[in-house]
């Protein structure tokens, strides 16, 4: 496969950006080899500059539930882009977005719109932490939360440890308070709590964990959970960046029935801007500057091009049918990567939820962080590679979730099926 013109751009960006990328994960590290430069995206595809086309399977790390440069959405952004694109005063977007996220997860009965998932997670935690006027944060291992330092912390062992900064630069005072728990393992969040008596502000947790692959809640976990919390009078934070909008049109919380406090969204809800919210109870949220003394702020949020493009997504995400279209979408999609990995004599293990799905090359169940981290990385590298040049592209690591959009089809897991066959022969004869 010639990527010239993918290889060249890289050698300048590494020049003059860290790492040659602007978010680590692109730079293709954990599966060797060079990012390929996009020059478009068509519906379900990227084409590269060196006019390769892949079936895409990160969506903007799933951002983009409609595809890439869907017609509605294309549309409305043109009208609005006409109009100006930020006025760093109120538009009417804004109030229909707030008004559609608390629709349709009542747990939100006021959202603020920030401009990126990190800056949603950083900014909910300060008012839980002034809400309960408490200074700790229990994290579990393997969830992500966005880059803020205080969540930076080493995915440690399960057992109730104080945290270790994962990132120099992150002194160790900022993190003196994050404790970390063990993923589907409530008695661990328990001990934590028990430990440290009236002191936890807040248990964070990815309700469905997209950024160690794809990890179900196993049942009770999230019960477990919300009763924990409000028995120790916690605030209960659902981090939705990846979940909502994306494994039901309710989030996490609405298909599993749980009411957390907080809640914070980013991705599908900016439609492919960038979009973060963060919400919850209204005596919670009544705490953010101007209505109370927390101060958060924004130059750019709320402005009218992000504010309807995720409008005119969630707006099109209403249409009758598309949800069981998603999840039938990818249930079919890992069916395809499982069959062609059997037939190969590759261990895998497959799920999906919604719209979002996972594979993790081992037949050993994945339920957390320790599990996780043992799996063979040389093998995915050697997969992912064969994918690649077969026209699929995936997230280039084995601890990411997969995503469909509306727009991926028969046609997309054709091209999948031939491209698992190869690479999971690939592999198998190794
Ligand atoms: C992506 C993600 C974030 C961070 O969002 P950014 O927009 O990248 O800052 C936070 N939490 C979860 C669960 C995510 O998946």
């Amino acid at each position: 496969m010639d990527t010239e013109r993918s290889r060249n751009l890289f050698h300048r960006a590494q020049r003059r950006i860290p790492g040659g990328v602007n978010s680590p994960v692109r730079a293709f590290k954990a599966v060797g080899g060079h990012p390929r430069f996009i020059d478009r995206g068509e519906g379900a595809y990227m084409v590269d500059v060196d006019g390769h086309r892949y079936v895409d399977h990160v969506m903007s790390w799933g951002a983009l539930i409609l595809g890439h440069a869907h017609a509605s959405v294309v549309a409305d952004l043109t009208e609005t882009l006409r109009a100006g694109t930020s006025f760093g005063a109120p538009c009417p977007a804004e109030v229909e977005l707030a008004e559609r996220i608390c629709k349709a997860m009542p747990a939100v009965q006021k959202v603020r719109m920030v401009n990126s998932g990190t800056e949603a997670v950083m900014s909910a935690l300060r008012v839980a932490r002034a809400f309960t006027q408490r200074k700790k944060i229990v994290k579990f291992a393997g969830c992500y939360h966005g880059h803020a330092d205080m969540l930076l912390v080493e995915a440690g062992s399960g057992v109730a440890t104080l945290g270790l900064p994962d990132s120099p630069g992150v002194p160790e005072a900022t993190v003196a308070d994050t404790l970390v728990a063990r993923y589907n393992d409530a008695d661990s969040v328990r001990s934590i709590l028990e430990a440290f008596p009236g002191e936890v502000a807040a248990v964070i947790v990815e309700p469905v964990a997209g950024n160690m692959g794809l990890v179900l809640p196993e049942e009770g976990f999230l019960e477990a959970l919300r009763a924990l919390t409000s028995e120790h009078n916690a605030l209960l934070v659902f981090d939705e960046v990846m979940t909502g909008f994306r494994v039901g049109p309710g989030g996490a919380q609405g298909r599993f029935g749980i009411t957390p406090d907080m809640t914070t969204l980013g991705k599908v809800i900016g439609g492919g801007l960038p979009v973060g919210a963060f919400g919850g109870r209204a005596e919670i949220m009544d705490l953010v500057a101007p209505e109370g003394p927390v101060y958060q702020a924004g130059t750019l949020s709320g402005n009218p091009l992000a504010m309807q493009a995720g409008l005119t997504t969630l707006r099109e995400l209403d249409e009758p049918g598309v949800w069981s279209q998603l999840a039938a979408s990818s249930e079919a999609t890992v069916e395809v990567l499982n069959n062609s990995a059997r037939e190969a004599g590759v261990p895998i293990s497959v799920s999906s939820v919604g719209a979002m799905f996972g594979y993790f090359l081992t037949d050993d169940a994945i339920t957390d962080w320790d599990s996780a981290a043992g799996l063979d990385r040389s093998l995915f590298a050697r997969f992912y590679q064969v994918m690649l040049e077969s026209g699929v592209y995936l997230a280039p690591s084995p601890f990411e979730s997969g995503f469909v959009s509306t727009v991926h089809g028969d046609a997309e897991r054709e091209i999948l099926g031939a491209a698992a066959d190869a690479a999971f022969q690939a592999v198998a004869s190794e």
